[in-house]
């Protein structure tokens, strides 16, 4: 099946960057077809209007309002140039550091009250307001006031949505360029600013129009204000009167609601002395801060995956820490919403991109699950629902498969291990636990065969088959008990020597001698003779054989005759004064030392075999004329038989096999059948004691039975 791994692939650095050049790509083509301005715009407004004001008492400028109080005191719009003189006279007294007059001063009708406010006026610095007449020529202040010397304009750019945003920093009119009043009047405070011609200004309009410091205009005239707020300020004096003087809406002043074009003129100034004019950041910044944000976010996405809460916090809080960072060093709105548009954009194509990849893969996987379980529903269903189901149908086949594995694999008497490819072991049935002790580690059994042929292990007392099979992706061992089948073999083996070898040769001598008898006249002492060698031979066969059943007693673990107390020292005393006749006719010496209180719980008559042995054979494989010690004496909790010869002593590689059954060192010239130490060990054994060897070659042999001891009373 061609399932891909989904996980893999969406972890892939290409793959990530593709996608945030393509939300990049998108997100510049919104804004070339007009989508996102007005999002920006919003975005942008809602920004400065949260963001910290300037306190009135900071403020460079204030405002003289000739606001609805002051018309109705003071006589309706336009007002006659000796009250505005009066008017500016009390601010320029006030000691004010400039007048920004956002008041048409053309050419009046009454010259003489122009030279009233002309006196006024040339006393201050200034900067007074012009605008286009229907024809698109300058309005100028009388050249008496001060003419095009002083002029600024007073205009604001209307964006589409009527929001003045925008101002020029210079306005062309029939062959005059004219600096905007706000950039004038904050040229009062700080004449050395630039005026750049054709430069669009953005000011922040900080504080709002509606936070600018004012009174109004009859106040002053009235001489109930405070002329120390004047004092080293710009004053600002136009009309917020009802239905007079120009009104812009601009995005700090109160929601889509105008204000006076004085108050905006002196927000802008302030905006403009402080430095805070936002600029469009160049596209190559901005679509790198939209690349490297999107790029974040697939690059957190790839790791930490698509509902993580970490990531989408990083993400949200990150977009909107860099659209305040933006504000704050006066970037224009730009990372705002088309970095979030970026982020959006690149999230969706994402999830749209492995949901679909997902849907076919599923769709893949499950069919092949369901024909695995033989739950195969065809078509695979569509809706989310149906795959739900057809998941629970595996889901049921599975726990019940697993269940009927589990049961068999618990019922087994073979051990089965299973080992990933590292050798950590995954599975191991309670069979392979019981056999081995422990889960089998995969080095301990396989060592460095892999085969599917059974080795044969020795673990502790068990003989174990184990076929292991290399499966791809780990092993699966097979361990079967063969202990008993092992012992088996074995008895059968020594069964069929028995008969086949050690029984067959005296039994051939018995027919031989019993047809010489036959065939032959033989006189009585030869037949005497013949006679005693056929009893001879049929009593070695009657004492291999009595011996050999001994040992399959012995072995199976049962002996007929009674456990009892008995004391070694003494039963060896006994047998010693029998054997002792075999010794004297090779004038071999028996030197016995025998100690007290050897006490052992035994069988006599199996002792007497292990004295018998143990003894005749030092007898037997002595030089005549020699001595065999034979101790007795007791330790702590042990009994110990020791029987020392000085004979020809056992070959190294003798001592290892002298236990076993039939075996006898090569080139052995006494008579025997290699049963006797066999039976030696299987008798201490059987008693629960041990038996050791200490043997040199030319200098002779001491066999050492240690059996428990019976606790003196
Ligand atoms: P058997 O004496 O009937 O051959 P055993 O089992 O008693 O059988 O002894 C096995 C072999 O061990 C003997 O054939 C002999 O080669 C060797 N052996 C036993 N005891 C001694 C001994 N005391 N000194 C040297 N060799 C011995």
């Amino acid at each position: 099946m061609a399932a891909h791994d989904l996980r893999n692939q969406s972890a892939n650095l290409p793959r990530s960057t593709l996608l945030a050049l393509v939300a990049v790509v998108l997100t510049a083509t919104a804004w070339a077809v007009g989508w996102l301005p007005p999002m920006e715009r919003a975005t942008g407004d809602m920004l400065l209007r949260t963001s910290k004001t300037v306190d009135a008492g900071k403020q460079p400028v204030i405002a003289i309002l000739i606001d609805d109080g002051a018309v109705e005191r003071y006589g309706p719009l336009p007002w006659p140039r000796d009250r505005l003189a009066e008017l500016v006279g009390s601010v320029a007294a006030s000691r004010a550091r400039g007048i920004a007059l956002d008041l048409i001063l053309s050419e009046s009708a009454d010259p003489e009250a122009d030279r009233t406010l002309q006196e006024v006026l040339d006393g201050v610095s200034k900067a007074l307001a012009a605008a286009f007449d229907r024809d698109g020529a300058w309005l100028l202040p009388s050249s008496g006031l001060g003419g095009s010397s002083h002029a600024a304009h007073a205009y604001g750019e209307v964006g589409p949505d009527g929001v003045v945003r925008t101002i020029s920093a210079t306005k062309q009119g029939h062959g005059l360029s004219l600096p905007a009043l706000s950039l004038a009047a904050a040229r009062l405070l700080q004449p050395d600013l630039a005026i750049e011609a054709g430069v669009e200004l953005r000011p922040e309009f900080r504080p709002a129009p509606q936070k600018i410091l004012s009174f109004g205009a009859a106040d002053v005239l009235d001489g109930s204000y405070d002329p120390t707020q004047v004092e080293g300020r710009v004053v600002f004096i136009g009309i917020s009167a009802t239905g007079a003087g120009d009104q812009f809406v601009v995005p700090t002043g109160p929601r889509h609601q105008p204000v006076p074009g004085v108050l905006a003129h002196a927000s802008a100034t302030v905006s403009i002395l402080r430095g805070r004019l936002l600029r469009r950041p160049g596209w190559g910044w901005s679509l790198t801060a939209a690349f490297v944000l999107s790029f974040g976010i697939q690059w957190i996405r790839d790791r930490r995956g698509a509902f993580d809460i970490v990531a989408f916090s990083a993400i949200a809080f990150g977009t909107m820490l860099l659209a305040v960072i933006a504000v704050r060093f006066g970037l224009l709105l730009i990372p705002a919403t088309s970095l979030l548009m970026a982020v959006v954009v690149s999230a969706l194509l994402r999830e749209t991109a492995e949901s679909w990849a997902a849907r076919k893969e599923s769709g893949l996987l499950l069919n092949a699950v369901l024909e695995h379980v033989g739950a195969a529903s065809s078509p695979v269903p569509n809706t989310a629902a149906g795959r739900l189901d057809a998941l629970r149908r595996v889901q049921e086949r599975v726990l019940d498969e697993d269940t009927a594995r589990k049961a068999l694999l618990d019922g087994m008497d073979e051990g089965v291990v299973l080992w990933d490819r590292d050798g950590t072991t995954i599975l191991a049935n309670p069979a392979a636990k019981r056999l081995w002790g422990s889960a089998p580690a995969f080095a301990d059994i396989a060592g460095s065969t892999e085969t599917v042929d059974p080795i044969v292990v020795t673990h502790g007392t068990r003989d174990l088959a184990v076929a292991i099979t290399d499966l791809g992706h780990g092993h699966l061992a097979i361990l079967r008990d063969i202990t008993a089948e092992r012992a088996l073999e074995r008895r059968r083996q020594e069964m069929q020597r028995l008969v086949s070898h050690e029984l067959k040769t005296p039994l051939s001598s018995i027919a031989g001698f019993g047809e010489n008898l036959e065939r032959y006249e033989l006189s009585a002492d030869e037949q005497r003779r013949v006679a005693s060698l056929i009893r001879g031979e049929a009593q070695r066969l009657q004492e291999m054989v009595t011996v050999f059943l001994d040992l399959e007693q012995l072995g199976g673990g049962h002996w007929d005759g009674a456990i009892e107390a008995v004391d070694l020292g003494r039963q060896v005393t006994a047998r010693l004064e029998v054997l002792g006749a075999a010794a004297g006719a090779r004038q071999i010496a028996m030197k016995p030392s025998i100690g007290e209180d050897c006490r052992v719980r035994a069988v006599p008559a199996l002792l007497d075999r292990v004295v018998d042995n143990l003894v005749g054979n030092a007898v037997k494989y002595t030089h005549s004329g020699d001595t065999i010690e034979v101790e007795v004496d007791r330790s702590a909790d042990q009994v110990h038989l020791v029987v020392r010869d000085h004979g020809p002593g056992i070959p190294e590689d003798g001592l290892a096999h002298i236990f076993d059954r039939f075996f006898r060192i090569p080139g052995t010239e006494e008579t025997g059948a290699g049963l006797g130490l066999a039976l030696v060990k299987e008798v201490v054994n059987w008693h629960g004691g041990c038996i050791t060897i200490e043997s040199e070659i030319g200098n002779g042999s001491a066999f050492t039975v240690s059996l428990p001891a019976i606790e003196e009373v």
